[in-house]
């Protein structure tokens, strides 16, 4: 930055210089229109200098080390299916993840890792040692499902399709965390960064397992990937949850006795249409903005005013200011309607999990590099966007640059018939070994 503070210093003196303004009596519009100049160059200067360059290339790619590590993948491909299956049929609903953090355990200890240990949540945690001057990067897949309750889970293959709860969220991430280690093992890699590998407990609950991980060790990391989600979708952005439940209540009365009684429905009828014309916002896509009331309830009989009508509100926005000012909008919403109708109201906020942006974050080398590794292994339906919701949101909330990396193809994911596509597996593991080995 100093550099192009000089650089841009003497391009300002020059250009001034150049203009007749140097030398020349300082008058206000002369010193105005210079530090209009200055200011357009730093900011040009600026914006250059902290664009960073991607950490990929073609001869890093085509390597013959990284085309061994692809290499590796392709031949152990049955084993690789068959280890897959296994996992997937250790059933672990969020909170009941024992099972599948021993056997991560195990394999992180085969795989010959420095330092492996289960935290108190119940993360299994390997670190692989790196040298003095190396970063320190988190990559974490979660072991947890949605699947509360199901514990006879059985793998069918179709084809290049696998189908089971929880094939692919995350267990695909797990799996490929563990062959990506073993391909760079095998290799004999020795890394210069040093990599906390990450299978955690309780992702689906709100990221409760990373955030115990991030609370528990005192690093300072320098990225967090998280290992969830599609092949090809990338995450550099935290978004924001801000929904919750609107109630309005109200004496009620027998549908005999209701004439001017004040009923809740209607209520809710008119604070729902009026939420649906508040102007949310598109672009930029980091203040994108988007909410759905998913469930009304109200009423008990049908002879009958409601003595009490509800209705949630899932809002979502990429930016926590914006996400504010809807709620704000939306509490005035309801006052309004309460007036009108003399009905009491309240707003049950859920849980907050906040929207943060990590300036730049788009233009840093861990994003372009991700972007390029995707492109040069001809990844379909590429999506960078801000608007993440996984393990990645822990190390942005912290300030960290973080991004997640798909781990295959899929469908009807958090549903008891999910399917995960067997080759776009292996594409995602060459994109974790890829990125690794750029990121050295
Ligand atoms: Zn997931």
């Amino acid at each position: 930055m100093s550099s192009s503070f000089i650089l841009t210093d003497i391009i300002s003196h020059r250009l001034a210089g150049a203009i007749g303004l140097r030398g020349e009596k300082m008058t206000k519009k002369n010193i105005l229109f210079s530090l209009l100049i200055f200011g357009l160059l730093l900011g040009l200067g600026l914006s250059s200098v902290l664009a960073e360059n991607s950490l990929f290339t073609r001869t890093i790619a085509n390597s013959p080390f990284v085309q061994d590590l692809f290499a590796y993948v392709e031949q152990n491909e049955e084993a690789i299916i068959a280890e897959w299956r296994g996992l997937t049929e250790i059933p672990a609903p969020s909170g009941y993840e024992e099972k599948r953090a021993q056997y991560m355990k195990v394999q992180f200890d085969s795989a010959g890792l420095d330092k492996i240990y289960i935290d108190e949540a119940g993360n299994v945690i390997g670190i692989w040692e790196g040298r003095d001057g190396g970063k320190k990067i988190v990559l974490s897949a979660h072991m947890d499902t949605v699947f509360q309750g199901v514990w006879d889970i059985q793998v069918i293959r179709e084809g290049n399709v696998l189908k089971a709860p929880g094939i692919g969220d995350d267990t695909a991430s797990l799996i490929n965390l563990l062959w990506s280690v073993r391909a760079l093992k095998e290799a004999g890699f020795k890394p210069k960064n040093t990599y906390y590998f990450l299978a955690t407990v309780e992702e689906e609950t709100g990221f409760d397992g990373m955030r115990a991980f991030m609370n528990s060790v005192q690093e300072d990391f320098d990225y967090v990937i998280a290992l969830d989600g599609d092949l090809g979708k990338v995450h550099y952005g935290a978004l924001g949850f801000g929904g919750g439940k609107v109630t309005f209540r109200g004496p009620g009365a027998h549908t005999m006795q209701s004439r001017g009684v004040p009923n809740p429905n209607l209520a809710i009828a008119k604070a729902i249409e009026r939420i649906y014309l508040l102007d949310l916002p598109i672009s930029p896509i980091e203040k994108w903005t988007i909410l759905n009331v998913g469930m009304i309830m109200g009423g008990k009989v049908r002879n009958a005013v409601s003595q009490e009508s509800s209705f949630t509100i899932d809002l979502r926005s990429g930016d926590q200011q914006e996400l504010e000012n809807v709620q704000k909008k939306i509490r005035k919403i309801c006052e309004d309607v309460s007036n009108e109708t003399g009905l009491e109201w309240d707003f049950q906020r859920d849980d907050q999990s906040k929207a943060y942006q990590i300036p730049r974050a788009k233009d840093s080398a861990l994003v372009r590099t991700v972007v390029d590794i995707l492109e040069y292994l001809d990844v379909k339906d590429i999506e960078i966007d801000p608007l993440g919701s996984t393990e990645a949101n822990v190390g942005i909330e912290r300030g960290i640059l973080s991004v997640n990396l798909g781990r295959t193809y899929g469908r009807y994911k958090h549903s008891l018939r999910e399917e995960a596509d067997i080759d776009g597996l292996f594409l995602a593991m060459k994109q974790i070994i890829l990125l690794i080995y750029c990121l050295e």
